[in-house]
């Protein structure tokens, strides 16, 4: 089969719950330590959310809404891990292997830079590629907007996928 090769882009944006409700700041499958998590049906991983809307989007299977809807009871507190291999297992399906995810995670706090490294290996466990292959960038918006004012993370993925004779580099 002559080589094909197509992107897909994923966003999600997920508001902070309050302080008081205890829930975990997960994003790309990492804990990270801060006072506030983000409100959700799942965990509300707004990295692996807009990482599994990349991977359906580049392979045109549809959104993570429509594999995971947050109206099934099942999803309730899920890990979003699990919709990351599910999403790799439909593209693997039609024969699609992952070549790179660039992601970029939009939060005003807390600083996220030092975790780059561990949310880079989480990735990279969940598709089973090398960590050379897996980019997570942390940015503010200079305090404007909602990430800006805090009230939220918002996180945007680009994925390529190819499928066909691996070439140079793939
Ligand atoms: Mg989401």
């Amino acid at each position: 089969m002559e080589d094909e090769s197509r992107v897909g882009m994923g966003f999600d944006a997920h508001q902070f719950a309050p302080e008081d409700a205890g829930r975990p700041l997960m994003l790309a499958g990492v804990a990270i330590p801060h006072t506030q998590g983000l409100a959700g049906h799942s965990d509300a991983d707004v990295a692996l959310h807009a990482l599994v809307d990349a991977l359906l989007g580049a392979a045109a299977l549809g959104d993570i809404g429509a594999y995971f809807p947050s109206s099934d009871e099942r999803w309730r507190g899920a890990a979003s891990g699990a919709f990351v291999t599910a999403a790799a297992q439909a593209l693997a399906g039609d024969g699609w292997r992952i070549v790179n995810v660039d992601a970029t995670i939009v939060a005003e706090r807390p600083r996220l830079s030092p975790h780059v490294a561990a949310m880079r290996v989480s990735i990279a466990g969940l598709l089973g590629l090398p960590v050379e292959r897996i980019s997570v960038k942390s940015k503010t918006t200079d305090g404007m907007g909602f990430t800006g004012r805090a009230e939220g993370i918002a996180c945007c993925v680009v994925a390529m996928i190819a499928r066909g004779e691996p070439g140079d580099g793939r």
